[in-house]
């Protein structure tokens, strides 16, 4: 199937093109690798095949060695030609590993292509183990299979999975803060600090401990530190929080505007604000003002992989003075990207979903100074002349908030170097 049409948008932004073909990304299970370091005392059990642990081991590179909170149930012949009751399989091996692993309190079921169309029924299995193993260790299921969730999408599910866990908050209790999405211990200490410095308690989903989740209610009012929350985001409404409408806080003025909405929504006092952001602003300011001698004027072109395209072109375009020529992201959640939509150059051409095969032709045609894809797509790209940089190091690298705008935008410049420095 391979189709593109056009559709104005209400507001602001450019004119976004729909496309549907051939996917090149990754599958939801590959967020594990981002959510075990958060969550330190959760473990990630995969119900799949031996193609889902190679894909996590490859994925996660050397840390495979360092006793991971991670590993992957393989559902062998038996289990798929129902001879063996898997469930009663899943029991033993969750007995075994939590037996020992006492250090485990929470332990997600990640469901997978395999596990979901033999239709293997996590969500009942986790009820079940929770019932044996609660409260040593919580049991939750979500899935990461590629039908159902493109990357980024599985820290989305885990998350959404969670919420219906979280402690809830009296509908008497004072407002309170919550910054929901991965980020990584320094980002959000330094995000912590700032609202500390406005008189803003925040508190983060998910926390870095099983206990230590946040309790929500009525009176929570929520941010999104990442734009691929769709589903969390729902699920945090249906218990009465709601969402501060904000930019992401990728580079200084993203970080601003992100910072802003949620102070005023707890009335903090301008001249507060303008105390608690100035140092950072400034040090951001100056490293940007670095970078932009170097970006200004270059073109960069997005493939498809974790819908923070839109929030980093828009912060590439704006602050350091790039062009993006064609942006695609994977899902593109109206609501959750109006305030990046309204931001995005109108020339730039934007599409959502993905047709691996027009995309490729466009890159080809447009030759951009810089190509955001995949592992799978950068070197047959490196190997036509064009300089390419890995979509997934964005979600493996510290990016968000002030003292990362200018390492955000020196993940740009680097290829960029490498390449000039290759042709001298
Ligand atoms: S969940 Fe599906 S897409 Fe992901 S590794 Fe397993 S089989 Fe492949």
């Amino acid at each position: 199937m391979n189709e593109s049409v056009s559709i104005r948008p209400h507001g602001d932004g450019p004119a976004v093109h729909h496309e549907r073909g051939q996917r090149s990304v990754f599958c939801g299970l590959t967020g594990i690798v981002w959510l075990h370091r958060k969550i330190q005392d959760a473990f990630f059990l995969v119900v799949g095949s031996r193609t889902c642990a190679h894909l996590i081991q490859s994925a996660a590179g050397v840390m495979i060695f360092a006793e991971p909170r991670f590993a992957t149930a393989i559902l062998d012949q038996r289990d798929l030609a129902g001879l063996a009751d898997v469930h009663d399989e899943l029991d033993s091996v969750v007995g075994r590993l939590l037996e020992r692993r006492p250090d485990i309190k929470l332990l997600f079921l990640v469901g997978s292509c395999p596990s979901e169309v033999i239709k293997i029924d996590l969500v009942r299995a986790a009820q079940r183990l929770n019932a044996k193993h609660a409260p040593k260790a919580r049991v939750i299921s979500y899935s990461g299979s590629g039908i159902e969730k493109t990357f980024t999408e599985g820290e989305d599910a885990c998350l959404a999975a969670l919420v219906p866990t979280l402690p809830a908050e009296p509908a008497t209790a004072a407002p309170s803060l919550m910054v929901v999405g991965a980020l990584a211990d320094i980002v959000e200490d330094q995000f912590a600090g700032l609202f500390k410095d406005m008189g803003v308690d925040a508190r983060f989903l998910p926390a870095r401990r099983a206990d230590a989740m946040p309790a929500v209610g009525p009176n929570t009012r929520f941010i999104l530190a990442q734009p691929f929350l769709a589903e969390t985001a729902r699920a945090l409404e249906a218990r009465g929080a709601r969402r501060i409408a904000a930019p992401y806080p990728l580079g200084a003025e993203g970080t601003t505007l992100w910072l802003k909405a949620a102070a005023e929504t707890f009335d903090v006092p301008a001249e507060k604000f303008e105390a608690a952001i100035a140092p950072g602003l400034a040090r951001a300011q100056m490293t940007l003002a670095r970078q932009r001698e170097k970006l200004g004027g270059k073109t960069i072109f997005f493939f498809p992989d974790s819908q923070l395209e839109i929030p980093l072109a828009r912060f590439l375009a704006r602050e350091v003075g790039m062009k993006p020529v064609d942006v695609s992201t994977p899902y593109l959640h109206r609501a959750l990207m109006a305030e990046e939509l309204a931001m995005l150059p109108a020339e730039t051409r934007l599409n959502e979903g993905s047709d691996v095969d027009a995309q490729l032709d466009r890159v080809r045609e447009k030759r951009p100074d810089i190509t955001v894809c995949g592992l799978g797509l950068a070197n047959p790209l490196e190997a036509e002349g064009l300089t390419t940089k890995w979509a997934i190091e964005l979600l493996f690298t510290p990016i968000q908030g002030y003292d990362q705008a200018g390492d955000l935008a020196e993940l740009f410049t680097r290829p960029l170097a490498r390449r000039s420095r290759l042709e001298v």
